[in-house]
């Protein structure tokens, strides 16, 4: 029997492979991915420098235990280059390998902006934990970080890099930080808190060049500020990853386009995780991989389940302002109501009958947390 076939082992093709051995220990699996196969929780990439953590203690299984743990064959940095849907086959360059289903598990990119100057090569970005390694490396005995993007991965490793000794400057086009995720009252106190970590804010302009001066890089920004940087760590989006799905003919938009049983446009390919578009959203985030594995685990295990999505708040990982996000439904008519004291700021939005639609909290505020996610409607309800 051909086996179940998972590309991709960052936590929506593992946890996929773990929800379908709860209900199905013997079909033949295999997982294929380009990276190391270690598992480990993305997450923890923008907190780690705090913690003191190495990237070798951020790799929690290795891809042999993985394979023990999910009696699986796990075959690591293997980039697949092809899927053959009408054969129902995946090709590593010359070798073809059966399936009998495929999940597509593939992640997203990020985003990497025109920028000018003869450094611009030197732009990294951290999306894995091999980049995370390689930031790593870069950092020992660097003092300097110029972050570009003050969105979630952004601001994040601005209060990470402020704790673990480093200096941090980031530049956004934005008036504020977490501008998609925050009122101004919300970013204002954002601001503030990283700012007396020692935090530099560049907001308002773009970044026109990276150029090597020196030892140093020299960040050149639109509105003509000069930053000098050891490192210049790019965090201004992601993009899905369609390629391979779309050289195979299936559907795509943003990302890989899934029904609610997280079928592609082929009945026998699935996808999930920051690869995935399901009803126009793209989610990025744990939370709905977690949801999508447990409904694609039962589906391959032989009890089709449609996918539902409660509402899903996102803890941001700047702990000198604890701050929990449930950004509304893109589009949802509705208006910021906000209350700030010096101590919190609570930002809810709600539509003209007051029913609440998402919410933003910081600091004191995020102990209403229990109190407010009850209320939200889901992101996509049970059908
Ligand atoms: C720094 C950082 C912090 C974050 N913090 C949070 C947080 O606090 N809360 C939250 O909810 N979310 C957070 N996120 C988002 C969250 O981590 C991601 O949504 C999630 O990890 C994505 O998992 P994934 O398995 O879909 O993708 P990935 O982990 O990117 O996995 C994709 C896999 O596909 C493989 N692959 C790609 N192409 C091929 C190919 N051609 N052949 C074979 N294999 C291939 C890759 O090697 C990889 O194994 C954070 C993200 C980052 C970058």
């Amino acid at each position: 029997m051909n086996p179940i076939i998972i590309l991709g082992s960052g936590l929506a093709g593992y946890n996929v492979a773990k929800e379908l051995r709860k209900l199905d220990k013997e079909t033949p699996l295999m997982v294929i991915t380009a990276d190391s196969g270690s598992f480990y929780s993305k997450p923890m990439l923008s907190n780690a420098l705090a913690g003191k953590k190495p990237p070798s203690a951020i790799a929690l299984n290795s891809p042999e235990q993985m394979a023990s743990q999910l009696n699986a064959t796990v075959r690591a940095t293997t980039r697949v280059t092809s899927v053959n849907a009408t054969a129902h086959s995946v090709q590593i360059g010359d070798e073809s390998l059966s399936y009998s289903k495929l999940v597509l598990a593939l992640g997203a990119d990020q985003i990497r902006l025109p920028i000018a100057g003869n450094a611009a090569d030197a732009i990294i970005t951290v999306n894995d934990l091999d980049d995370f390694g390689r930031f790593h490396t870069l950092l020992d005995g660097k003092k300097r970080v110029a972050i570009i993007g003050a969105g979630l991965i952004g601001s994040e490793f601005a209060n990470d890099l402020a704790v673990g000794g480093h200096h941090a400057e980031v530049i956004d086009i934005a008036a504020q930080p977490l501008g998609r995720l925050l009122p101004p009252q919300g970013g204002d106190m954002v601001r503030e808190k990283l700012k007396a970590l020692g935090v530099v804010w560049h907001f308002g302009t773009g970044t026109k060049s990276v150029d090597r001066d020196d030892s140093a890089l020299k960040v050149t920004l639109d509105n003509g500020t000069v930053i000098s940087a050891d490192i210049v760590l790019s965090a201004v989006g992601l993009k899905p990853r369609v390629a391979l799905a779309q050289a195979a003919g299936l559907k795509v938009n943003r990302g890989i386009v899934v029904n609610r049983q997280l079928q592609t446009s082929d009945a026998d390919i699935y996808a999930l995780g920051d690869c995935m578009e399901i009803e126009g959203l793209v989610m990025p985030y744990v939370m709905p991989i977690m949801h999508a594995a447990r409904a694609m685990g039962a589906t391959l295990g032989g009890k089709p389940t449609p996918v539902s999505f409660p509402a899903m708040p996102v803890m941001v990982k700047t702990p000198a302002c604890p701050t929990i996000v449930s950004p509304p439904a893109p589009g949802a008519a509705g208006e910021w109501q906000v209350e700030a004291s010096a101590e919190g700021v609570k930002s809810l939005f709600v539509d003209s009958s007051g029913k609440l639609l998402g919410f933003a909290l910081n600091g004191a505020a995020t102990a209403e947390r229990a109190k407010l996610a009850p209320q939200l409607p889901p992101v996509l309800a049970v059908t």
